[in-house]
């Protein structure tokens, strides 16, 4: 008999309990056992874990956030701290683990599955930073929520005449702020990966005030600028009205789309399928539509790109 751990690690992404509950019913339907560890690496040094079942997943498809709670945990990441892991793995007659989470989780991850841990990684951040995968778990449902918030930043700046700069999370990845700039008609996007200047987007907005525009909606991702800054520098140069919204973890939460959903689930499953067949030490990701599976340190190797043909399509779309 097997017996799988799964845990979720560093940010909470909506979706990751669909990829829970399917890591725990793909694993029944091929008879093994599972064990979930609560709070992530942190739950996994604290020996916190408990026997999941069919009903332990039970309505969590559409549930935000993780049911296995998540930390973020600096002891786990040291070689005490990876052993530790591992005795504790051994002793609750855990023999492999799938793991959700981030870069960092990932990082762990290898750790773990260097340690003689049969380790599988699922990518589950808002952020899409990881440049292997298409697609991480979470992103979708992130840019969903910004594109709501902007629309009715959009009434009220039509209404008022009124500049808005909304900030969007991302980390150093500008995923999140271009795409959801593209899918919310924003005028600007400013990214952590392409120069921008303060006057230029200035003196576009002013283009575009003579030319008739009414509403200006700026995107700027957290790693890109000081909004705060920013948004004063801005008012003073364009002397519009100018208004700044952070969303914030409003873009963590909320129920996973239909795209998010689906992609955890099938990951979910798919990592329980690589350790079936004797896989380890890979991550599952996602390019074009078809699932994929590369080992971690590889995944973590690739480059993240912004989509160039996207960031112009921003461009040329909002003049
Ligand atoms: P995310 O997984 O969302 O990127 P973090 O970067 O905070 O979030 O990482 C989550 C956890 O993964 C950390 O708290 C730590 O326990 C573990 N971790 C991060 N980096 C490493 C590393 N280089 N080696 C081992 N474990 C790591």
């Amino acid at each position: 008999m097997k017996r799988i751990g799964v845990l979720t690690s560093g940010g909470d992404a909506p979706g990751m309990n669909a990829a829970i509950r399917a890591v725990v019913r793909t694993a029944i339907y091929h008879g093994f056992e599972v064990m979930g560890v609560e709070r992530g690496y942190h739950g996994l040094l604290d020996n916190m874990m408990f026997p999941m079942n069919s009903r332990s997943v039970s309505e969590i498809l559409q549930r935000g956030g993780t049911i296995l709670k998540t930390a973020r945990c600096e002891a786990f990441n040291s070689e005490e701290g990876i052993q530790r892991a591992v005795e504790v793995i051994k002793s609750r007659g855990i023999d492999s683990m799938v793991i959700i989470g981030g870069d960092g989780s990932f990082r762990g991850a290898r750790d773990l599955d260097d340690a003689g841990i049969p380790t599988i990684a699922i990518p589950g951040t808002i952020d899409n930073d990881l440049g292997y995968t298409d697609l991480t778990i979470g992103f979708d449902t992130a840019i969903t929520t910004v594109m709501e918030s902007v629309s009715k930043l959009r009434d009220t700046s039509s209404s008022h005449e009124r500049m808005f700069v909304v900030e969007v999370m991302g980390r150093n990845c500008g995923d999140i702020a271009l795409f959801a700039g593209i899918i919310s008609g924003a005028e600007e996007v400013i990214v952590p990966e392409m120069p921008f200047s303060v006057k230029e987007v200035a003196e576009r907005v002013n283009i575009g005030v003579d030319g008739g525009k009414s509403h200006y909606i700026i995107l700027v991702a957290e790693g890109a600028v000081d909004p705060y800054a920013f948004t004063e520098e801005l008012e003073e140069l364009t002397k519009i009205n100018t208004r700044l919204a952070v969303i914030g973890h409003l873009q963590r939460g909320g129920s996973p789309t239909a795209t998010d959903r689906l992609l955890a689930t099938r990951m979910g499953a798919r990592a329980v399928e690589e350790l079936r067949i004797g896989n380890s030490g890979v991550a599952i990701g996602l390019k074009g539509n078809v699932l994929t599976t590369k080992s971690i340190d590889e995944a973590l190797a690739v480059r993240d790109r912004l989509s160039m043909e996207l960031y112009r399509l921003a461009e040329i779309l909002a003049r």
